[in-house]
């Protein structure tokens, strides 16, 4: 009897250590989560670097209004330079641009700025891409301000960074071969959003990119 109720005892205080022992196993793994779930939004850095910045309302007021588009190879009425693959061709989102030479005979050779706008992004685009290009443009259409971006892909050398001011023909890089993968050419699009977006190249759907040829051949 004695022995029967000090075993009984016994029992209740093991189930009261094991039931304070789940608990604390609870808090500790909730603890644990929580931290481990919060800590990358607690230590992210402020700086943003510039490429990955959504352009404010007030730096987009301070962008230069275009008064007119050029292409951005060979001459500025695009001459000496043939596009390769056309906009929606295959789901391209832009035009490959070419010097008449063909194969790598344009390599190195000068792109231009194709309006007055302000670079919103120059850095490398990662493999498939190479060097990338994106400069942004405010131009007036029916007296409503608007913008659009130009982008410009696979290129050697940039000659721009991203923040400063360009001028229509100011020459921002060289035609290259991203890293060898091509022969040298000029992936270039034109796009209706401001967001400094690497983006796929091809795509079925096409909503915000516009037909680069058509935009400049409007707005000469
Ligand atoms: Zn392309």
């Amino acid at each position: 009897m004695f022995a029967a109720e000090r075993c009984g005892c016994d029992l209740r205080g093991g189930m009261k250590r094991l039931i304070a022992l789940s608990v604390l196993v609870f808090v500790v793994a909730f603890a644990a989560t929580l931290a481990w779930k919060l800590w990358p939004e607690l230590t992210r850095p402020k700086y943003v670097d510039p490429a990955f910045r959504i352009p404010s309302p007030l730096d987009l007021e301070s962008i230069p209004t275009a008064s007119r588009f050029d292409f951005p190879l060979g001459n500025e009425n695009g001459a000496m330079a043939y596009n390769a693959q056309r906009f929606t061709e295959s789901k391209h989102l832009g035009d490959d641009l070419n010097g008449i030479g063909g194969e790598n005979s344009d390599l190195g050779d000068p792109i231009y700025a194709i309006a007055d706008g302000r670079v919103l992004l120059a850095r490398d685009g990662g493999p498939g891409w190479g060097n990338v290009v994106i400069l942004l443009h405010a131009y007036l259409d029916n007296g409503e301000r608007k913008y659009v971006q130009s982008y410009y892909g696979h290129v050697q050398d940039m000659l721009v960074h991203s923040g400063e001011t360009v001028k229509r023909g100011q020459q921002i890089a060289t035609v290259g071969t991203a890293n060898g993968r091509y022969f040298a050419h000029l992936h270039f699009e034109m796009r209706e959003f401001i967001t400094p977006f690497i983006g796929p190249g091809y795509r079925q759907d096409t909503r915000g990119w516009i037909n680069p040829t058509k935009f400049i051949e409007a707005h000469r």
